[in-house]
């Protein structure tokens, strides 16, 4: 492999008051990877997301980002540093318009993309523009959710189950977007309970199980791998 990650989670740990949720997380990215957090529910993946951006208060450990460590630094600073969380909840405006939505996060950095650059990616969201945020489809809300993110200029992307509850052909155009962010340069943590969908995107997969990363698979090592994948998501 080698390069420097661009972004190295180490020893993370993570809590919510007194519950100790992460044990631990480690895993590394380098520029331009995709990689996932395979696991099941309440293995801390969103948990782990969270930890990173700074949206957890209570976490130790290690986060670098471009060599700067964010631990310690609140939300609004790790933002502006070009990191960018989509929720599993997607974070739209129900009453808010398509374009009002997408103009609504600030910029947080230089290198946002542009309406049109938007749109060029997600060509339903362009025909919807004056739709309300509750008129829209689940899949044409998470494009949209991505979308909003694309807005604020980061580089890194952390994506929380982009997938869920999404029929099987949206789920291949949120997979066609996200590959297409691949080759543009972005970097990418995707949290994934479909790993069928997962699979052909990301470079490697970090098994996560109550709060740790128990296994690392690379692209090139999934079929040896099936059926252990298969037992560790319960699938
Ligand atoms: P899911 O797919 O269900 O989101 P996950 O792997 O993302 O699964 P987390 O949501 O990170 O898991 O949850 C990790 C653990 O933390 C679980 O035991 C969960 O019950 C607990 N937890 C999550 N959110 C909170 C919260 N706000 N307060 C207390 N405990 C929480």
């Amino acid at each position: 492999t080698g390069g420097e990650a661009l972004l190295s989670v180490s020893d993370l740990h993570g809590w919510y008051g007194e519950s100790h949720v992460l044990h631990g997380m480690a895993f590394d990215v380098r520029e331009g990877e995709v990689v996932t957090l395979l696991g099941r529910n309440g293995a801390g993946k969103t948990t782990t997301l969270k930890a990173i951006m700074g949206i957890l208060p209570k976490r130790t450990g290690s986060v670098r980002f471009g060599g700067t460590e964010l631990i310690g630094e609140p939300a609004r600073k790790i933002a502006r540093r070009g990191i960018a969380l989509c929720p599993e909840e997607r974070g739209i405006f129900a009453s808010l318009s398509v374009e009002e939505n997408l103009l609504l996060p600030p910029q947080v950095k230089p290198g946002g993309l542009s309406l049109d650059r938007i749109f060029e990616l997600f060509p339903n969201l362009k025909e919807r523009l004056s739709s309300q945020g509750t008129k829209l489809s689940g899949g044409e809300q998470q494009m949209l959710a991505i979308g909003r993110i694309l807005r604020t200029g980061a580089k890194l992307l952390l994506l929380d189950e982009p997938t869920e509850g999404l029929a099987p052909v949206i789920v291949q155009q949120i997979g066609a977007t996200i590959a297409r962010l691949k080759r543009e340069g972005f970097t990418i943590v995707l949290v994934e309970q479909n790993f069928h969908f997962a699979a052909s995107l990301a470079d490697r997969h970090y098994v996560v199980e109550q709060g740790r990363v128990i296994d690392i698979i690379p692209k090139a090592e999934l079929e040896a791998n099936m059926e252990k994948l298969h037992a560790y998501l319960g699938v």
